[in-house]
């Protein structure tokens, strides 16, 4: 049987309601400028919102990356964290904080949208996002993927097991900023896209389960990702018999009382 390379759980990206700090090794560099910044780096701020890096944490300092770093907004509470930063992980410190939800409010009024409704009428919560997460591995692009630590573990331990029963199992999607779901709102409305419309596919901003870091989308090769047809899958089948023993539920099985289509693909760690 293969087995998985080990993942450096002791990854973290820092969380702050405007900025995120990254390890720089897991970033891409997008010019000539950057590639010698990131080279350099510990860890790299990246704005939320479109993701641009904003400045590079060197051995000698600060280095800015955007004109005007000093006017950025949500600066201070990223150089906060950024001298917080090698706390997390060290010496088993492992205490997951939350961040404030004031600034969801405010552009998700921007888009129209009635949160209050939108929470009688589901019955989901405003999920708040994690202060720190781990590095949990790569998803099926490639791509970081990340996760609270305790469900980072479960993750890996997850695949593991999956493994060698001879079933491999992909991540699609594991954490994903406030910023993030609002942004597909916003795109989607900028198409001509109506609010409902809109709900009727992507959970309300603030209220996916996949802002708390615990719950990720799981595919499998040769599948396409999040689509019912997963459910057909060999790797569904040890879902179902196997992922509970992991500490993992499906969120949303057939007619859930939230009223969200079915999702054989998401899962939530909900302790072991
Ligand atoms: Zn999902």
């Amino acid at each position: 049987m293969p087995h998985l390379p080990p993942v450096p759980l002791k990854l973290a990206l820092a969380n702050t309601p405007e900025i995120e700090l990254w390890p720089a090794g897991l970033l891409r560099a997008r010019g000539n400028h950057d590639a010698r910044a990131l080279s350099r780096a510990r860890r790299v701020l990246r704005r939320k919102r479109d993701g641009a890096y904003l400045a590079a944490d060197l051995p000698e300092g600060l280095l800015p990356l955007v004109p005007q770093l000093r006017r950025e907004p949500g600066l201070e509470a990223a150089l906060d964290a950024l001298d917080a930063a090698p706390l997390h992980l060290r010496n088993g410190v492992e205490h997951v904080g939350a961040l404030p939800l004031h600034r969801l409010q405010e552009r998700r009024d921007g888009l129209g949208l009635d949160a209050g409704a939108y929470a009688e009428r589901t019955g989901l919560a405003l999920v708040a996002e994690p202060d720190w997460l781990a590095f949990a591995g790569f998803d099926r692009w490639r791509r970081p993927l990340w996760l609270r630590i305790d469900a980072a573990r479960a993750w890996q331990h997850l695949r593991e097991a999956a493994l060698a029963d001879g079933i491999v199992l992909e991540a699609i999607s594991g954490y994903r900023s406030h910023d993030y779901q609002l942004g597909i709102f916003e795109r989607k409305r900028a198409r001509g896209l109506e609010i409902e419309e809109i709900l009727a596919v992507n959970a309300a901003p603030g209220f996916s389960e996949h802002h708390s870091g615990l719950a990720l989308d799981i595919g499998t090769p040769d599948e396409p990702p999040a689509e019912a047809s997963f459910e057909a899958t060999a790797a569904f089948a040890w879902l179902r018999t196997h992922a509970g023993g992991h500490g993992f539920a499906m969120s949303y099985p057939r007619d859930n009382p939230h009223g969200i289509v079915y999702e054989p693909w998401h899962w939530r760690f909900a302790g072991a």
